[in-house]
């Protein structure tokens, strides 16, 4: 087939997700997923809106699901723009506002989506090591860039970069746009949405996959000064008119609504993670601090790719990146206590 391929497409090399198996009764600790379910509003919300509304066409703009957000956040309507899923989010930010003359800023280790967009848009990137202790020193971006991207907390590290140091970059790094990937906050740290007012180069970008429970209903956003608002929203409107569904809006409306249920499942993955945390480390393991939903670890004896293969064995999966610098680390999500503690009992026995 390849020989009706374009030049672009033979060029790419894409994203590979965690793989989502279809076997019963597996821990699954390989892609940051929450263990608990949506809010039953959520569901509920989902329910009344499936019915014959679905012959029409969504509203193109998802107007409701924006003014929710603006609501959430304190903002205006035109400080919101929505996506399917932040990875769509993600694509029109690099396309609207990261192709530019020069080279888009990075760390080296960091969400593997970021060099896959680039090269789908034609981008120019530099990677910007991160310190030894894997955090992001921003004295490292002070030079001349067409843009700036990172998650905080940092993917796959769950390490957290405080405001202060955020806001320090910000106020340096004036001629281009610094973009804030934010799909763990919820779990330890400070949006930088607060920032928003102040710096009309600041884009924030967020997520209901994690912290919401709705990873399976493909609903992202981002939050900045509407100029960038509205360069988003160029892409949109030149690529897919109805990025959002009927039951995604709805879905997702609902789950700005209760935030109780927010609360305490946000608390619960959070509990768990700090209890995951001493159990490794009685293990022996070295755990990097996280303030996300996953642990980034490494044990000291044993390679990390041979205690991915054993986990598997007893039906637990676990992320391992063959990248260099964290080749021995592996990524765990934070599941329920029940499965934690199968995690933990697991690798006693094999260790
Ligand atoms: C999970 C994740 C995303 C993607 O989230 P979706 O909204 O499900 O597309 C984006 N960025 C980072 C760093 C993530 O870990």
């Amino acid at each position: 087939m390849s020989r009706y391929w374009s030049d672009v497409v033979r060029s790419l090399t894409p994203y590979v997700p965690g793989e989502q198996p279809r076997i019963a009764n597996l821990v699954k600790l390989n892609t940051n997923e929450n263990p608990y379910p949506p809010s039953p509003k959520v569901l509920e919300a989902i329910r009344l809106e499936t019915g014959s509304a679905l012959r029409l066409y969504p509203d193109p703009d998802s107007e409701r699901l924006k003014e929710a957000i603006a609501r959430y956040h304190g903002l205006g309507k035109n400080n919101v723009f929505v996506g399917n899923g932040s990875d769509e989010v993600l694509a029109h930010v690099f396309c609207a506002l990261f192709r530019h003359e020069k080279p888009l800023l990075f760390p080296d280790i960091t969400y593997s989506f970021y060099p896959v967009y680039a090269q789908l848009y034609g981008i120019d990137f530099e990677t910007v090591p991160l310190d030894d202790r894997f955090q992001i020193r921003i004295e490292d971006y002070g030079r001349p860039n067409g843009g700036i991207i990172f998650p905080n907390p940092n993917a796959p590290t769950g390490c957290l970069l405080d405001l202060r140091n955020i806001e320090m970059l910000l106020s340096k790094n004036t001629d281009s746009v610094v973009a804030i990937d934010e799909a763990y906050i919820d779990f330890g740290g400070k949006s930088a949405i607060e920032l928003i007012g102040k710096y009309d180069n600041l884009l924030v970008i967020q997520t209901l996959s994690k912290s919401r429970s709705l990873a399976g209903l493909r609903v992202g956003f981002a939050i900045g000064h509407p100029g960038l608002v509205e360069a988003l929203e160029r892409v949109k409107n030149s690529f897919n008119s109805y990025p959002l569904d009927r039951l995604a809006i709805c879905g997702a409306v609902a789950a700005f609504e209760d935030q109780e249920y927010f609360e305490t499942t946000r608390k619960m993955v959070i509990e768990s993670r700090e209890k995951l945390k001493e159990g490794l480390e009685k293990l022996g393991f070295y755990v990097l601090p996280s303030s996300a939903n996953f642990l980034f670890v490494r044990h000291p004896a044993r390679e990390a790719s041979s205690i991915a293969a054993m986990l598997r064995e007893e039906g637990i999966i676990v992320r391992h990146f063959r990248l260099p610098r964290i080749e021995e680390f592996l990524r765990i999500s934070v599941g329920t206590d029940e499965e934690c503690n199968a995690l933990v009992s697991s690798l006693g026995k094999l260790l």
